[in-house]
């Protein structure tokens, strides 16, 4: 979500006419798309912002601007205005598109804005500008906001309510994304399947996969984030039913314990989400399955923590995105008792422990077979070799020059090592 921001930023400069350039130090405008979710991401937003210091008064024409949610908390924008006063513009999250106009107030009359607008702008904002920066990867916003209020999370005071885009935009913009040669389009939303609750034309997430399911050529669809509470059964079905929606769901549980969920207000216990799981895996039998999980959360006790655990090993995630708990002002969770950060960073050791053993497996039955794989990018650090992911989402290193990005192209796996998989160019199917 926040790298399209971010393109979405750099297609407003674009439009003005700035090209990207790859060191700061040559930038006559530096923006900070920012992000709040946890502690250390906004740290290190305003560590970054602080650097910019000193390259103001090297070049004291550099425009300075800062936007994502972070500005959005209460007092962000004065408290930034006040602490890094070389900061020219602040935007909230729905003042972005005003940042034309920012710019050119600033070098019209050296006028400084901090515009941030509560979050109650209803309207979606359609044709934006954007400046795609993921090879062949495009990513598509299909609504804004949330409306779930998970007692942990500031996304919905930052972000505001969920507002889903019309389905013939979103169905106009997919196809210009593949005429326009995109191999992979990821439909973007916190919550992806609750798309068109808040429309009165009957809209829903089924239906929308099931439109762009239809639109003709190789390409191949994703989506995120999906809340275990509203991924139904028509979802799972229509995953199952077209080859090119990939095999593959982010379904974050958070945690394993139903004593956890309900504090979390996540509104779905360890047996609902298991069933769920159980369908996509009848259905869906080589989907790979990932999600977001977190410890320490207030309250949670050794025993809650081994319901954690428990479900990783039923579940058998190919990766997880692991987390410890990170107090938000604002939010509900915020009040309540903190656990002690060794008892937070000793689980989430023995997390990641697991969920790596568990990964390790899982890579060890991908050797021997083939899969068809979109080639992304040149690998890192690896003269000779490009990478690029399988169906299921597992990132597959092999040899090849920079002419594949952009092709699909029959890998044949004949290493994995922990998380990373190897293997080599084959005809084979
Ligand atoms: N809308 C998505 C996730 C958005 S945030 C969903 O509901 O799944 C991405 C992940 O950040 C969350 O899934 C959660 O695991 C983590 N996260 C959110 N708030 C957090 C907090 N306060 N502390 C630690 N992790 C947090
Ligand atoms: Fe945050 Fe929950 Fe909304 Fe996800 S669903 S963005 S975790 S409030």
């Amino acid at each position: 979500m926040n790298i399209h921001e971010s393109e979405k930023i750099a297609g407003i400069l674009e439009y003005m006419g700035y090209l990207a350039c790859e060191n700061e130090e040559d930038a006559d405008i530096i923006v900070f798309n920012t992000c709040c979710i946890r502690d250390n991401a906004e740290k290190r937003a305003l560590g970054n912002i602080g650097a910019v210091k000193h390259l103001k008064k090297l070049k004291p024409e550099l425009i300075t601007a800062v936007a994502g949610c972070m500005t959005q908390q209460d007092g962000a924008g004065l408290n930034l205005r006040n602490k890094y006063p070389y900061v020219d513009i602040v935007l909230g999250t729905n003042n972005l598109f005003e940042l034309e106009n920012c710019i050119q107030k600033l070098k019209n009359s050296k006028k400084k804005s901090v515009l941030i607008d509560p979050n109650e702008r209803p309207e979606v904002l359609e044709n934006e500008k954007v400046y795609r920066t993921s090879g062949c990867n495009a990513w598509l916003n299909i609504m804004y906001g949330c409306n779930n209020f998970c007692t942990y999370c500031i996304v919905p005071y930052v972000r505001g309510r969920e507002r889903s885009r019309k389905m013939a935009n979103i169905i106009d913009e997919f196809k210009s994304l593949v005429d326009q040669g995109y191999k992979e389009i990821t439909l973007l939303g916190q919550n992806v399947n609750s798309y068109g609750h808040d429309l009165d034309d009957g809209s829903n997430f089924a239906k929308l996969l099931e439109e762009v399911a239809k639109i003709d050529g190789k390409h191949r669809i994703r989506f995120m984030t999906s809340h275990p509470k509203d991924l139904n059964l028509d979802v799972i079905d229509i995953i199952s039913q077209s080859p090119n929606i990939c095999n593959n769901i982010h379904l974050p549980i958070q945690s394993g314990s139903n004593k956890i969920l309900k504090l979390m207000n996540r509104h779905y216990t360890r047996e609902y989400y298991l069933d769920t799981i159980d369908a996509i895996k009848a259905k869906i039998p080589d989907c790979g399955i990932t999600t977001d999980l977190m410890v320490g959360f207030p309250y949670e006790e050794e025993e809650d923590f081994e319901d954690t655990l428990d479900i990783v090993r039923k579940v058998k995630y190919s990766s997880a995105f692991t987390f410890i708990y990170s107090v938000r002002k604002g939010t509900k969770a915020a009040q309540m008792p903190q656990i002690a950060p060794e008892v937070s960073k000793n689980r989430i050791t023995r997390l990641i422990a697991e969920q790596n053993k568990i990964t390790k497996e899982l890579s060890r039955g991908y050797e021997g077979k083939v899969f068809e794989v979109l080639c992304e990018d040149v690998a890192p650090k690896k003269e000779g070799f490009v990478c690029g992911r399988t169906d299921s989402g597992r990132m597959v290193t092999f040899q090849g020059d920079k002419s594949l990005i952009g092709e699909f192209v029959n890998v044949k796996i004949n290493k994995s090592q922990s998380a990373s998989l190897f293997g080599e160019l084959t005809e084979e199917k």
